[in-house]
């Protein structure tokens, strides 16, 4: 029992600095072999994610305008949090830094595995369908609202032209899943989050469950591989 409070208070330390301290990649090791261990401090890549409610969220992204080795610490750092957190995207508020950046680990439809970085992206996209989302095909999930899933309409087909962390021009023409990813990632660096863009009849059902969970409030955090997977992978 006193090891677990030792964690929860650590981790809301860890969490304080990310977001206030984007250069930061420091975070407390926890849990481990030995006791008193605990309260070792080391760099470490992969950042807690904050959960709805965390005003960074909620704001638009600033544009990234210095390319230093900073910049390609913080991508290097979101591409492991990214793998340790069993998701497809991962955008730079996710982890408490509003920043312009975001990252993916998907296949497209065309059964190719991708990775890539966008840094201060423009996304062109084809019109969304005026009909109901398909639960079966079209339902979105977020690493910022754990263990949470809603349909959710996106436009078919988007171009994201871009930057990577080190300047160069990066475009992108992808149509299906791969294409829902890179609307709900530049999503969140306008500040919108999938939740917010759902139709009336799963706005209703995501009101009941952001209340259940308390993903309404800031301060909430939770850390790849440290605690249970929300998604169940
Ligand atoms: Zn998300």
């Amino acid at each position: 029992m006193a090891v677990l409070v030792v964690q929860w208070s650590a981790k809301r330390q860890c969490h304080a600095k990310g977001a206030s301290e984007a250069e930061s990649n420091e975070r407390v090791v926890l849990g481990g072999n030995a006791a008193g261990k605990a309260d070792t401090i080391v760099p470490m890549p992969i950042h807690p994610i904050v959960i709805y409610g965390e005003p960074v969220l909620h704001q638009r992204a600033e544009k990234i305008t210095d390319f230093d080795e900073e910049l390609a610490r913080l991508v290097s750092d979101m591409h492991e949090t990214l793998d340790a957190s069993n998701g497809v995207g991962l955008a730079a508020p996710q982890i408490g830094v509003g920043k312009r950046i975001f990252v993916y680990h998907a296949e497209d439809d065309a059964g190719i595995r991708r990775r890539g970085t966008f840094i201060n992206p423009l996304l062109i996209a084809s019109k969304v369908p005026d009909t109901r989302p398909d639960p079966d095909d079209e339902t979105e999930g977020c690493l910022s609202v754990p263990s949470l899933d809603f349909p959710l309409k996106r436009a078919d087909r988007v171009t994201v032209n871009g930057v990577d962390e080190t300047g160069q021009t990066v475009s992108l023409t992808t149509e299906g899943w791969f294409a829902r990813i890179m609307q709900h990632e530049y999503d969140h660096l306008q500040g919108t989050l999938y939740v917010d863009r759902l139709d009336r009849r799963w706005s209703k059902k995501w009101k009941k469950e952001q209340t259940a969970n308390g993903y309404n409030v800031p301060g909430r955090s939770w850390t790849p591989g440290v605690d249970p997977d929300p998604f169940g992978h």
